[in-house]
């Protein structure tokens, strides 16, 4: 059986396979080039007419061979490479119109020219002339393609230009806003943006921020808190209120950021980045504080002001009536912190208050509250005082420090301490009503001779009931003839006669008269004492008129008259309506005239002593006894105070100061009046002393004027035409109830 064999040429196969394969190779690369050429890049263009170029050589080499050597199965691949290389180009159409229509007419000129080239049957010319003409084509529209990319990258170069422009603009934009700006990608938590107003308050770099989070940039904890923060804004749902945050700065600089932060989302909703956006609110919050410290505090001694205290003893206030644990009200007042001003000056005054305040802030506990309430005023709040002791263990502590001497340049200065204590909410119902009781309190302990406590007592408010009611009928008896002269005579020692009178004013209120000690600091206090003073001037120079022309009147002059610019034309008026010459009154005034307004009351003094007054320093050893004021004055007599006689024979210091005060006189040239002798061996001791004069109620009370003539008798006489008619109601009952 003749076996059946089939010959199989396997060069053309081989040939087809290789076609295949480079075609294949040809589609993809060329899918890629079209693709990555309209993403214009020149240089993937490039590559794509080199690799067409080089596919075309191929082709046409690989078509010419199957068609010389093929035999008719080179001429058929040849033509269904062709053929398929038309397709090819048919559907890259959908992908780049100039590219195909240069693929096809590529393909098309290996299809048209290979015959031509190797002259099969006679072609002829025409298609040679036809695949040059779609050579010609194939070039044309390669030029058109390379004019079209490069007018593609120059739009692209200029559409690049011009989002670098939009990008820098918006750059410029963020960067000059002059908030802060800082975006946080909210999953990594690293900073990706911050302005220069960032860069600025953070006084970092960008390029040292960006890429970091907050766990680089700072303290752990603030760190936390910022991430926090964070986390809220990516859980709120809404944007979050503004709220400042405090920031520590690497360099260790606390800044305050007002600001908020608001979370980016994607289309899905998840959380892309967040904006903080801030201010640098730190200077603002600064002034702000500073006016509320202004408003708060007092700027001298740095201590809360009389503001804040009320505000503070309300809360304690309140706080006392919850939980039923008393609240403590100390007023305090400074003993002698006037004399200390007056005469240090006032730079003096204020260290003093400075170390005022530095001592009370460290004699109170935890709770309390000091605070200066003006001049020389303080106010503590002690709060859940246990008992009254309490407060009184604070006000022993309180008194005692300051009795301590202060150092201030360079001097040893001592003051006192005066302290007024209410109990919230024992002693009064509100707060104002606690402050007044307090400073009720205060009057009574200074009264008492200072430096110490006192506490507040239901009857001091009916004190101060009375006083208010001696106020209004002060002012009505003026106008209703209240008042009335009384003079005391003073005795001269050595001449053993009367040398003149005080003339001191009284007043009889229903019946009843009066102390001037009591009356007269009303009568200051509201203003009636320049109208009073003027008319017992008047009174006391028409008296004084009527006595023997070698006795003196003596009248008081309080300081406050001093702040009256008609003192000195008032005193020339009186003595002129009543005829009496100006050397037969004398005014007696205290210390705290020379303390209070010290310049222009030692103008008015001197004015007084040109016109030929005499002035005598009243009470001398009670206030402040500055060897100064006497220094500062030529006074014609110092009057020893009254509580210094009543010692004598009591008291081993009070002979020594009633000696020094008379040999100190003796050698200024000025004369000494005892005041308040009451008894022989009194009078023989101030005698003894070297005392001018002695006043008291051993050479006679204060009388009227009518009574007057008796003592002048007792103690030489003189002429009786000089004397008004005996009318001595008044003075029995002043002694009876004075
Ligand atoms: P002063 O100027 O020191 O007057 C002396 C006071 O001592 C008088 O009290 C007088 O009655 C009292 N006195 C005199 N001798 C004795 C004595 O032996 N024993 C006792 N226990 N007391 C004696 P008075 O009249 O109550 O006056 C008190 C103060 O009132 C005066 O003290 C004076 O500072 C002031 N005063 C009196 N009249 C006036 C006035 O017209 N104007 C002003 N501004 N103050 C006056
Ligand atoms: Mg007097
Ligand atoms: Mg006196």
């Amino acid at each position: 059986m003749a076996a059946l064999s089939i010959h199989i040429d396997w060069a053309p196969l081989i040939w087809a396979a290789a076609v295949a394969a480079t075609m294949l190779l040809d589609w993809i690369v060329m899918q890629r080039l079209v693709k990555s050429a309209q993403a214009a890049s020149n240089l993937r263009f490039g590559a794509l007419i080199g690799w067409m170029s080089a596919t075309f050589a191929v082709y046409s080499s690989i078509g010419v061979y199957f068609w010389t050597y093929g035999g008719e199965y080179g001429r058929c691949f040849a033509l269904i490479q062709a053929c398929a290389g038309m397709m090819q180009a048919a559907m890259q159409m959908r992908a780049s119109r100039p590219l195909v229509a240069a693929a096809v007419v590529g393909h098309g000129w290996i299809l048209l020219c290979i015959p031509a080239l190797i002259g099969l049957n006679g072609v002829g010319a025409a298609p040679v002339l036809i695949g040059i003409g779609g050579l010609g084509l194939f070039c044309w529209q390669l030029f058109n393609l390379v004019n079209r990319s490069a007018a593609e990258s120059a739009s692209l170069q200029q559409a690049s230009r011009e989002a670098e422009i939009e990008r820098a603009f918006t750059d410029s934009i963020i960067d000059n806003v002059p908030n802060l700006l800082t975006v946080v990608d909210a999953e990594t938590g690293r900073i990706i943006l911050v302005n220069k107003a960032a860069q600025v308050i953070g006084g970092t770099r960008r390029e040292d921020v960006i890429g970091r989070g907050y766990e680089d940039l700072y303290p752990a904890d603030q760190a936390a808190h910022l991430r926090v923060l964070d986390a809220e804004a990516v859980a709120a749902d809404r944007t979050p209120p503004f709220r400042d945050e405090k920031i520590t700065l690497e360099n260790g600089n606390v800044r305050t950021l007002r600001g908020r932060r608001v979370c980016v989302r994607d289309d899905q909703g998840r959380p892309r980045y967040v904006i903080v956006t801030a201010e640098d609110v730190t200077d603002m919050r600064e002034a702000e504080a500073q006016v509320v410290r202004l408003a708060h505090y007092d700027s001298l001694t740095e201590l809360p002001n009389r503001v804040l205290f009320r505000t503070r003893l309300n809360d304690a206030f309140n706080d006392a009536l919850r939980h039923s644990r008393p609240a403590a009200l100390h007023w305090i007042d400074l003993d002698y912190f006037k004399e200390v001003n007056d005469t240090l000056g006032h730079m003096v005054g204020d260290q003093l208050l400075i170390g005022v305040a530095e001592r009370l802030s460290s004699a109170i506990g935890p709770n309390d509250t000091v605070a200066r309430l003006g001049g020389d005023e303080f106010g503590i709040v002690q709060r859940n005082v246990a008992s009254r002791d309490d407060a009184a263990t604070l006000a022993g502590r309180i008194v005692d420090s300051l009795s301590q001497p202060f150092h201030l340049s360079g001097r040893e200065v001592r003051i006192g301490a005066s302290v007024g204590i209410a109990f919230a909410p024992i002693d009064a119902k509100t707060v104002d009503e606690l402050m007044v009781n307090a400073d009720m309190a205060l009057y009574r302990c200074k009264q008492a001779g200072r430096g110490g406590h006192s506490f507040f007592e239901r009857e001091m408010t009916d004190r101060r009931r009375a006083r208010r009611t001696m106020e209004q009928e002060l002012r009505a008896a003026f106008a209703n003839g209240e008042f009335s002269v009384m003079y005391q005579p003073q005795l001269h020692l050595k001449e053993g006669r009367i040398a003149g009178c005080e003339a001191l004013v009284r007043w009889k209120s229903k019946g009843r008269f009066i102390s001037p000690a009591e009356f007269i600091p009303v009568a200051e206090e509201i203003g009636l004492i320049n109208q009073l003073g003027e008319w017992v001037l008047k009174e006391a120079c028409a008296e004084a008129a009527k006595w023997p022309a070698h006795m003196k009147v003596a009248v008081n002059i309080s300081p406050a008259q001093f702040k009256d610019q008609n003192l000195v034309r008032n005193v020339i008026s009186a003595v002129a309506h009543a005829g009496l010459s100006p050397d037969r009154l004398e005014v007696e005034i205290t210390e705290s005239t020379l303390l209070q307004g010290s310049q222009t009351n030692l103008t008015t003094l001197f004015r007084l002593r040109e016109l030929g007054l005499s002035v005598a320093l009243d009470d001398f050893g009670t206030g402040f006894s500055s060897l100064n004021y006497l220094r500062q004055f030529p006074f014609t007599k110092i009057k020893i105070d009254r509580s210094f006689v009543s010692d004598l024979s009591l008291s081993l210091e009070a002979v020594s100061i009633v000696k020094a005060i008379t040999g100190m006189a003796a050698s200024l040239g000025m004369d000494t009046t005892a005041e308040g002798v009451e008894t022989e061996r009194q009078m023989e001791m101030v005698t003894g002393y070297g005392c001018t004069e002695v006043q008291g109620y051993l050479v006679s009370r204060p009388c009227t004027p009518a009574d007057l003539k008796a003592v002048f008798d007792r103690y030489g006489g003189f002429d009786d035409s000089a004397f008004a008619p005996v009318s001595s109601g008044d003075a029995e009952l002043w002694l009876a109830t004075g």
